[in-house]
């Protein structure tokens, strides 16, 4: 059964055939790099790697692009407001450059952590601002651009099916006009090429044919994509706040300029959520990986966590859930380890897998398959060959896993969290209380000159 994947463009499940024979263009929108990335957005790129593994299983070659945004995301989606970047740079005191290497650079770490395949390439929105130029030069050589007083828009009123991807209600969006105008023509008309403001030199400007400024944000993955894999490639991913106006206005772009709606597959992963609600950069709040490794949780029960919920449905995160998943990663592990090498894989299991995985990644379903797999009574070393299959999709890295990497869970860490800020408040009947508790729970905590250790009882 060939893979079938659900298109957002046509709102239907499509099977999925490449446009060139063998090879797959893959284009994902990468992160504002102006704080850390969350487990939210990880999420995300967790889906898009699962496809990329989907498309190789399915023998094709993939080219994989994932951008950087170092410029041009404004703190609002209607082009007002302050750049992400420069408001990073007052937060923190440091360049706007600054900040963009530094937080590409954890984000990457991130990436890794999560086993993500490397991408085939980077590409920083600031290393293309020429290409960005041109773009624009010839969408107002094809009349779709129109000048205010503070920067060149795309005029969305050219294209009469502007914002089919979203379903867009046009008319309901400029009758109802909650979106700050401006000096723009219409609510969905957006920037292409910002000015600086008069008087002031921003940390990130260029010069332009229109001006001293830096480019919209849409404009760089229009740009990139095209510059890396041509007007009209196989697959476009990114979460599914993306739908309505970063991804309405790629397409927009594009089709003044080329002709084609970008790509021929949309993909849209759908959100992790807080109990408080969906999990955003802007709100302040967020988890980041790096905190929950610090509490002793194993970035790859994370990704497991991501595994077992259907990329189109949102997953609502807790620590007990991800708990469980790192508990059934442990036991996944220990399974694996007694399994002897040299056996060949069960065809027909790895077929089952694969057709849940080829049904629009079914990874809930193609885990149950894992799992019947692990309790069946097939010999040990054809289980082994099975799973390092499935593990080409899965990307648990159960190979390279040793028993001697103790995980600690989330509830337990956060124990000993609290006994550590017990102490330091010399609170010790609270701190002897909690080390009693952890006891129970099957936990020694023993005192060094570096802190407390954790040993799990025998
Ligand atoms: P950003 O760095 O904000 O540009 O977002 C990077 C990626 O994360 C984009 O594909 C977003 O659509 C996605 N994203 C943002 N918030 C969430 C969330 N709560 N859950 C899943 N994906 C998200
Ligand atoms: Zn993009």
């Amino acid at each position: 059964m060939p893979l079938a994947l659900y298109d957002t463009w046509s709102r239907t499940l499509r099977p999925f055939t490449p446009l060139r024979p063998d090879h797959v263009g893959l284009y994902c929108c990468g992160p504002t790099v102006y704080d850390h990335a969350h487990i939210g957005n990880l999420r995300t790129y967790v889906f898009e790697d699962v496809l990329r593994r989907a498309l190789a299983l399915n023998g094709y070659t993939v080219r994989h692009v994932v951008n950087i945004t170092d410029v041009g995301h404004l703190v609002s989606d209607a082009d007002d407001g302050e750049d992400k970047m420069e408001k990073g740079s007052r937060r923190t005191g440091e360049s706007a450059w600054a900040i963009a290497e530094r937080y590409t650079v954890a984000f990457q770490h991130d990436w890794r952590a999560l086993n993500l395949l490397e991408p085939t390439l980077w590409c920083r929105a600031t290393d293309h601002i020429a290409e960005q130029i041109e773009f624009i030069a010839d969408l107002e050589r094809n009349g779709y651009t129109y000048r205010t007083a503070d920067g060149i828009y795309f005029d969305t009123a050219r294209q009469d099916d502007y914002g089919y991807l979203a379903r867009l209600d046009i008319a309901g969006l400029q009758a109802g006009k909650r979106v700050a105008l401006g000096d723009k023509q219409r609510a969905t008309d957006f920037a292409l090429w910002k000015f600086s403001p008069p008087g002031s030199t921003r940390q990130m400007e260029w010069q332009s044919p229109w001006g001293v400024g830096f480019p919209g944000w849409h404009i760089e993955c229009s740009a990139m994509s095209a510059k890396y894999l041509g007007p009209l490639f196989d697959i476009h991913c990114g979460g599914e706040d993306h739908i309505a106006v970063h991804h309405s206005n790629e397409i927009a772009q594009t089709q003044a300029r080329h002709g084609t709606r970008l790509a021929n597959f949309w993909l849209h992963g759908h959100f992790l959520m807080l109990d408080a609600g969906k999990m955003a950069k802007s709100g302040g709040d967020f988890v980041r990986l790096q905190t929950l490794i610090e509490r002793g949780v194993d970035p790859l029960a994370y990704r497991y966590l991501c595994l077992g919920a259907h990329y189109r449905s949102s997953l609502r995160f807790t620590m007990e859930a991800l708990d469980g998943a790192q508990a059934a990663l442990g036991r996944l592990r220990k399974a694996y380890r007694q399994w002897p090498e040299g056996g060949a894989p069960d065809a027909e299991a790895v077929a089952r897998f694969k057709a849940e995985v080829d049904q629009d990644l079914n990874l809930p379903r193609a885990l149950a398959v894992l799992w019947e797999v692990v309790r069946s009574d097939l010999p040990a070393a054809t289980r082994r060959a099975t799973v390092d299959c499935f593990d080409q999709v899965l990307g648990l890295r159960l190979a390279d896993w040793h028993e001697d990497v103790v995980t600690i869970p989330a509830a337990i860490a956060l124990l000993a969290e609290q006994r550590d800020a017990a102490r330091a408040a010399k609170n010790w009947r609270e701190a002897d209380r909690l080390r009693e508790q952890l006891q129970a729970e099957g936990w020694q905590v023993e005192d060094s000159a570096k802190g407390q250790v954790l040993r799990p009882l025998d």
